[in-house]
C-alpha cells in the first residue's frame, strides 16, 4: 500500500470513531477510572484494586489551561498519562475533537499523537544524554514527517528561537544545560510536533523559584501563539493559579471541586480546598495565616474510605459523609463540588 493510500484509511478509521462534538470543549474526559489491579486470585483475576483515577469528568475549552492540584499520590499525573492513553483506561470515554481516543487502533493513535504531548517534571531523564539537542527535537519530527528533511534544521531552529534557546545550542548535548535550560529543551521537543494539547506533569517543580517564572511565562507564551491547551499538574497553587484559567482538585482519585481560578480562588467552597488553600504563602509579613492543619496521613487508595472519602481528615464531617458519597454538583458559573455541606437535591 503507498503512503497515500495508507493516509487515507487512516484517516478514514479516525472519521468512523468521531462521535459527536456538541460542545466548544477540545477535550471531554468523561466517568474516567483507571483502576490498577494489586491482588489477585488463584485464577489470576484480579481480586483488589489501587483505584487512581475514580471516575472523573471535565471539559477543556480550546485555547485554555486547566490546573490539577492535590497531594501527592492523589492521583493527578495519572489522570494526564491516561488522558495520552500511556496508559490505559480502565472505563470512561476521554474525547479528543471529538475522538473517542479509547476506541483508536494503535495505528489512529500513532497517527494522533503529534497533537497530544507531554511535558514532564524531570527534564534531564527524557533528554537523550548522547543526542545532540537539535537532534533531539527534529527526530520525532522526523519520524512523524511534519517537516521535509531539507527543511528540518531551519525548522527545529526557529523552534529553538521560541523556547529561548539560541541557535549555538543546536550541537550541544543535554549535559551542558543547567535545569531550566533542560525544561526549555523539552518544551521545544514536544511542541515542535505542532501539538494542540500538551499536559505539562509539574513542569517546574525541580527548577529553582526564579526559574519557574521564566518558564510558566515561556508557556504562557507559546500558548498564546500557538493557541494551546493545556492540563497543568501541580502540588504548587501558587504556580497553578498563574497559569490556569479553570482549576481541578483531586483527592484520592477523584474530583472533588472544579471551577475557574477566580471562582477557586476566591470562593474554595470544599473542606479540603480549603486547606489546601490555607497552605498557600501569602507575600505580606502583616498578613496573619489562618492555616488549617489537616489530621492523619491520606488513606491509601486501595481502600478508600466509604461514603464522601475525605471524611476521615474533615473537620466538618457530617453523619452522612461516612456513608454516602456526595455528589460532584454544579453550584452555578460552572463551578462543581462534591460535599454534603451543599444541597444534594436535583
Ligand atoms: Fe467533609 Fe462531609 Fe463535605 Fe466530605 S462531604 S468534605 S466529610 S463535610
Amino acid at each position: 500500500m503507498s503512503n497515500i493510500e495508507e493516509t487515507k484509511v487512516t484517516e478514514e478509521l479516525v472519521e468512523e470513531t468521531q462521535t459527536e462534538n456538541t460542545s466548544d470543549a477540545i477535550l471531554v474526559v468523561k466517568n474516567l477510572k483507571k483502576y490498577f489491579p494489586v491482588e489477585t486470585d488463584f485464577f489470576g483475576r484480579p481480586t483488589k484494586y489501587l483505584k487512581a483515577v475514580d471516575d472523573v469528568s471535565f471539559e477543556i475549552k480550546e485555547g485554555t489551561t486547566l490546573g490539577i492540584v492535590g497531594e501527592s499520590g492523589c492521583g493527578k499525573t495519572t489522570l494526564g498519562r491516561t488522558i495520552l492513553r500511556l496508559h490505559p483506561a480502565t472505563e470512561g470515554e476521554i474525547l479528543f475533537e471529538g475522538k473517542d481516543i479509547n476506541a483508536l487502533k494503535t495505528k489512529e493513535m500513532n497517527a494522533l499523537r503529534p497533537s497530544m504531548q507531554i511535558i514532564f517534571q524531570d527534564p534531564y531523564s527524557s533528554l537523550s544524554p548522547r543526542m545532540p539537542i537539535g537532534e533531539i527535537i527534529g527526530e520525532a519530527v522526523l519520524e512523524h514527517k511534519l517537516v521535509d528533511k531539507k527543511d528540518l534544521k531551519a525548522y527545529v531552529l526557529d523552534i529553538m528561537k521560541k523556547c529561548g534557546l539560541p541557535y549555538h545550542y543546536y550541537e550541544r548535548y543535554p549535559h551542558e544545560f543547567s535545569g531550566g535550560q533542560r525544561q526549555r529543551i523539552c518544551i521545544a521537543t514536544a511542541l515542535a510536533l505542532k501539538p494542540k494539547f500538551v499536559v505539562c506533569d509539574e513542569p517546574v517543580s525541580a527548577l529553582d523559584v526564579s526559574i519557574q517564572a521564566q518558564i510558566i511565562n515561556l508557556l504562557r507564551d507559546l500558548q498564546k501563539e500557538m493557541g494551546l491547551t493545556y492540563i497543568f499538574i501541580s502540588h504548587d497553587l501558587s504556580v497553578v493559579e498563574h497559569i490556569s484559567d479553570y482549576i481541578g482538585v483531586m483527592y484520592l482519585g477523584s474530583m472533588v471541586e472544579y471551577g475557574s481560578t477566580q471562582d477557586i480562588f476566591e470562593n474554595p467552597m470544599h473542606p479540603y480546598t480549603e486547606a489546601l488553600f490555607s497552605a498557600v504563602p501569602v507575600p505580606d509579613p502583616n498578613v496573619k495565616m489562618n492555616r488549617i492543619i489537616l489530621s492523619g496521613d491520606i488513606p491509601s487508595p486501595i481502600n478508600a474510605p466509604s461514603g464522601c472519602k475525605f471524611h476521615t481528615r474533615c473537620g466538618k464531617c457530617m453523619e452522612i459523609c461516612k456513608t454516602v458519597a456526595p455528589k460532584f454538583k454544579d453550584y452555578g458559573n460552572g463551578h462543581k463540588v462534591a460535599c454534603h455541606l451543599y444541597s444534594q437535591e436535583d
